[in-house]
């Protein structure tokens, strides 16, 4: 084989169809956030972020950053080793109790991203507990995927966000089998939010486990910022709650949040916690402060909205048309990646406005979208001068505007 051709026509295919990834090169201003330094061979422009998963510009927030440097200064950089050798560090044992009590669980683990921790524990315990069938959502996360693919148990896929359907599939399944069922709150490319309370009522009519990733919802929702299951009061019926450190907490890390059995059985079991240097302790700190400022401060969830809701309002008196949904995400429908791809680089290069455009395998071909996330630190400036250059780009492109009186 010509390894080289290969890898080169692959690649050329992929940008044939206009979806080749381009990765912006950017520095985020700590305090200017979501002002951006862009640099392209060398040179360096000012961006507007308008794409970030930092939803609440925690990433930049004084008692996030004073934690950091804290504890860089007392413990050092790494934390020098895997939980199991050396490395738990204090601040790992802080975060895994600060995580229990936002979920109001018994125990949390802590893992090096929210994919490991979807990947090992929903891998562990799909293998190890004896003949486990998973119920997935169509619509799960490549995180979930992959951890349940990766532990060979029997699988079903049940219609997304549908408790109609996870029923009649759990109906078809001997009673006294262990069953998974595994989903999401905020689904984060559509913004759309999973009808828990029902699907809570089918995990339990059937005895089945129930696995929540609340990557969206942590810190956005709920008095406390414990996700769209504290906020709807369904906490304590799930089974796991999965979460990560890395959006709107600002910083990085993923984590499990259950009973002190289950949370003790996964870390017993899966490679991908134990085999794996731990987070660094300035970054485990960095979360705490983080969780800890959100549990007692609405104030940035409650300006999120508002921006959210300035963005929508405009987009609408516009015509611009964008998914409508219940959660923080507007997705601006393009349908077409050349032309997403197109506008991107338009807004980036004529106003300074970065949006990565959606493209296929991350969302089906046909739906690209750019997909907008309004945070706290947006001002209304940045909003107005979002919205004149999407106006503009609209009407060059021609593109299809939804019937503004209607
Ligand atoms: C981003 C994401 C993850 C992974 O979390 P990281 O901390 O970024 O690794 C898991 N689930 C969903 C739904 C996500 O969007």
């Amino acid at each position: 084989m010509d390894y080289e051709n290969f890898f080169g026509s692959e690649l050329q295919s992929v940008r044939d169809e206009g979806r080749y990834r381009v990765f912006a090169e950017i520095e985020r201003k700590a305090g200017n956030f979501p002002q951006a330094t862009r640099y392209v061979d060398g040179e360096t422009s000012n961006v507007t972020v308008w794409c970030s998963n930092d939803y609440l510009g925690m990433g930049q927030h004084p008692k996030v950053l004073q934690a950091m440097h804290t504890v860089i200064d007392e413990c050092g950089a790494g934390a020098g080793g895997t939980r199991n050798i050396s490395g738990t560090n204090h601040h790992h044992v802080l975060l895994e109790t600060e995580l229990a009590d936002l979920h109001n669980k018994e125990d949390a683990l802590l893992f090096t991203s929210g994919y490991v921790s979807n990947w090992a524990a929903l891998g562990t315990l799909a293998a190890r507990i004896p003949n486990c069938m998973v119920l997935s959502d169509a619509l799960n996360h490549a995180s979930m995927i992959e951890g349940i693919r990766y532990s060979q148990a029997d699988r079903m896929i049940f219609e997304h966000n549908s408790p109609e359907d996870l029923d009649r599939k759990l109906a078809t399944l001997d009673p006294d089998r262990p069953k998974l069922v595994a989903f999401e709150s905020v689904y984060s490319m559509d913004g759309d939010i999973a009808p828990i309370a029902e699907i809570l009522d089918v995990c339990e009519a059937h005895n089945a486990m129930s696995y929540i990733d609340e990557v969206h919802g942590v810190g956005l929702y709920g008095p406390r910022g414990g996700g769209v299951a504290e906020r709807e009061g369904l906490m304590d019926r799930i089974t796991v709650i999965e979460g990560t450190l890395g959006k709107a907490f600002g910083v990085m890390g993923g984590y499990i949040a259950a009973s002190k059995n289950l949370c003790d059985y996964v870390r017993t079991f899966a490679s991908g916690f134990i085999f794996t240097t731990a987070l660094p302790p300035a970054v485990a700190a960095g979360a705490c402060a983080s969780i800890r400022h959100l549990k007692e401060s609405s104030a940035e969830r409650e300006r999120q909205q508002d921006r959210v809701e300035k963005v929508r309002s405009a987009l609408d008196r516009m015509g611009i048309p964008h998914l409508p949904n219940p959660s923080h995400i507007i997705p601006v429908m393009v349908g077409d990646a050349h032309k997403c791809k197109f506008i991107s680089d338009w807004l980036m290069e004529n106003h300074g406005i970065y949006v990565q455009p959606i493209n296929y395998p991350t969302v089906p071909r046909g739906t690209e979208r750019l997909r907008l996330t309004p945070s706290p630190v947006h001002s209304d400036g940045d909003i107005d001068r979002l919205l004149s250059a999407l106006s503009e780009i609209w009407s060059h492109c021609e593109l299809a505007r939804r019937d503004i009186a209607a």
